[in-house]
């Protein structure tokens, strides 16, 4: 049987060498590198997509999420709510700001509890930062309420969810800025690091776009210093051709994720509906069970590969010792932490792929 890896990004680049290399060679030989008009283009193309006012191309998604955070004025003294079940970029930004995370606890899809954040607010919470964990969009309507309620900042981490939509709105448009990955295993992928900010705050927009280029405001002016997060001109044309094809890959991922939920047993594997009026864009297909590791093994010992995000919750990494937290403060996240596991569900699957996958899973639950 052939194996089912958990990516194929060599079948995607197969899929699309002879225009990729044309494109590829005729950015080199222009000879303009970084930025220029192909990355404004980019970005015009995308703010389009989104329907926002502005989005501007940064670095790596990780960036995306400081400069963003910085452009906001969040800074030291400043408290920002975030669950504690993402990936430690989420967080790692919060703190490269000076602020200081704080965990709120998730909901068995995995999207933060908004009962949980309400909690968690002190004087000093400045900002809420959702995460759309696998391109299901948290619950925006309870968190912009709140937000409201309380004079609050809200930054999506939506760099798992470039094209997920709630209420017909695309997710990463709802907060203050919505932080996007092109990372090469996000569903938009670069061919390196690369992400992008979303906003409709011209000002906000303005002081990014300072930020990532050193803080000049022209080419001999810097009104408050910057970094260098911006994006290679290679990275704009291959995104470009890739947006060209997205529509195709999440509509493909979303038929394997309708595939895999028609033949999962609910009564061995728990995996959350998607929610009326969300469209999900399955960056991961995420089921809950028992025996996880077990059946990781199982599965890979023939030939299927899957992956877990993520084993370690944020609060318990090393890197957070300082913030005092026990095992047992989040236990929604501690509790799925042991038993999510990420079917493969990349586009280049099909539903005899997805149907080997479910025979497995049910072979080893089982018995
Ligand atoms: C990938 C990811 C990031 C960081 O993006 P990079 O482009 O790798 O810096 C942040 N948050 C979440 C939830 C992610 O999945």
């Amino acid at each position: 049987m052939k194996p089912i890896p958990y990516v194929d990004l060599a079948a995607q680049f197969a899929a699309e060498r002879g225009v990729l290399e044309r494109r590829i060679a005729s950015v080199l030989s222009e000879g303009q590198w970084i930025g220029g008009a192909q990355v404004d283009a980019l970005e015009r193309r995308i703010a389009a997509r989104l329907g926002c006012a502005h989005t501007v191309a940064v670095g790596s998604g990780t960036d995306a999420l400081v400069l963003a955070m910085k452009a906001l004025d969040i800074g030291p003294g400043d408290e920002v709510i975030t669950p504690p079940n993402s990936f430690v970029a989420s967080t790692a930004a919060i703190v490269h700001t000076g602020a200081t995370p704080v965990f709120a606890d998730v909901l068995d899809d995995q999207t933060i509890d908004p009962a949980k954040v309400e909690q968690a607010i002190t004087s000093r919470t400045r900002a809420i930062m959702p995460v759309h964990l696998s391109g299901r969009t948290a619950r925006m309507p309870e968190l912009l309420a709140i937000a409201k309620a309380h004079g609050l900042r809200v930054v999506e981490d939506a760099a798992q969810a470039f094209g997920s939509q709630q209420g017909g709105r695309a997710t990463g448009t709802f907060g203050d800025v919505g932080c996007f990955s092109a990372h090469p295993l996000k569903n938009l992928n670069a061919m390196g690091d690369a992400g992008f900010v979303a906003t409709d705050d011209d000002a906000v927009a303005g002081r990014i776009r300072r930020l990532r280029n050193n803080g000049l405001f022209d080419r001999n002016t810097v009104v408050e210093w910057g970094t260098v997060s911006r994006l290679d001109t290679l990275q704009a044309v291959i995104l470009d051709h890739r947006l060209d094809g997205l529509d195709e890959v999440i509509a493909r991922r979303r038929a394997n994720a309708a595939r895999y939920r028609a033949l999962l047993d609910p009564s061995l594997v728990f995996h959350p509906a998607s929610r009326p009026g969300d469209f999900d864009t399955f960056h991961t297909f995420v089921v809950q069970v028992d025996r996880r590791d077990a059946l990781q093994r199982f599965l890979a010992d023939r030939g299927i590969g899957t992956s877990i995000h993520y084993p370690v919750p944020i609060h318990l990494q090393p890197a957070a010792g300082a913030l005092g937290h026990m095992p047992g403060d989040f236990p929604v996240t501690e509790r799925q932490a042991g038993r999510i596991l990420s079917l493969p569900i990349h586009q280049f699957l099909d539903d005899d792929d997805i149907t080997r996958v479910v025979a497995r899973l049910h072979e080893f639950l089982r018995c």
